[in-house]
């Protein structure tokens, strides 16, 4: 495992956008990544959803009003915001641009409009796309987290597939058909992306 050492010697931090139709077990991927490699900070994102009962302020998002998002946009406050089934969210600007003093690499867990809005902005920006084994399996997992109503699981599923449909440009993809697996290839990515910088940059190539 990378220890502390380093961490500080990769100087300023990458940024892995992940994306993922709902149920495509992201969020417990992203989780554990985080927890098995130091150097990650997870952006936590603005929304106008409403918290779900697990979810807390400030650590899964940052849960505004309609006016205060609004404000946000006006200001140029985002690096990119999209509108997903009905609720706005949005990455601060602020939290990318803390990367240049921190030595830090940074996740941004964000739907397919924004990771290309992102990416306009940030070419450096790795892309990594989740898919589910199936949308058979996706269904299955969206019923049984029991979080949302049949209605809403019918509207994310159709959502879905036109986010699957946006995979083809993300650099990987990643099928998350068994969760250790997946988790692995996630780090393995993240540990190739740092080693490549960390060879650019002592080579004076960055
Ligand atoms: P959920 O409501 O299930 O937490 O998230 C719904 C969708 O919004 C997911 O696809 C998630 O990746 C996306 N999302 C979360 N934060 C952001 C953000 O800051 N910007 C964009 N564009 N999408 C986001």
């Amino acid at each position: 495992m990378e220890n502390q050492e380093q961490v500080n010697k990769r100087g300023k931090g990458l940024v892995f956008i992940i994306s993922a139709p709902s149920g495509a077990g992201k969020t417990t991927l992203v989780r554990r990544v985080m927890e098995e490699l130091p150097g990650l900070r997870f952006s936590v994102s603005y929304t106008t959803r409403p918290p779900r009962a697990s979810e807390k302020e400030g650590v899964d998002y940052h849960f505004v009003s309609r006016d205060v998002f609004q404000e946000m946009v006006t200001n140029e406050k985002f690096l990119e915001w999209a509108e997903v089934l009905g609720h706005c969210y949005g990455t601060a600007q602020v939290d990318v641009n803390s990367l240049e003093s921190e030595r830090i690499d940074l996740i941004l867990d964000i739907d397919t409009q924004g990771a290309k809005k992102a990416k306009e902005k940030l070419a450096s920006a790795i892309l990594i796309f989740i898919l589910p084994p199936s949308i058979d399996v996706l269904q299955e997992r969206l019923l049984g987290r029991g979080l949302d109503s049949a209605e809403t699981i019918q509207f994310r599923l159709a959502h879905a597939k036109n986010d699957i449909e946006e995979a083809h440009w993300y650099d990987h993809i990643i099928v998350n058909e068994r969760v250790e697996e997946a988790v692995e290839k996630l780090k393995t990515i993240i540990i190739s992306k740092r080693d490549q910088k960390e060879e650019k940059s002592w080579q004076g190539l960055q």
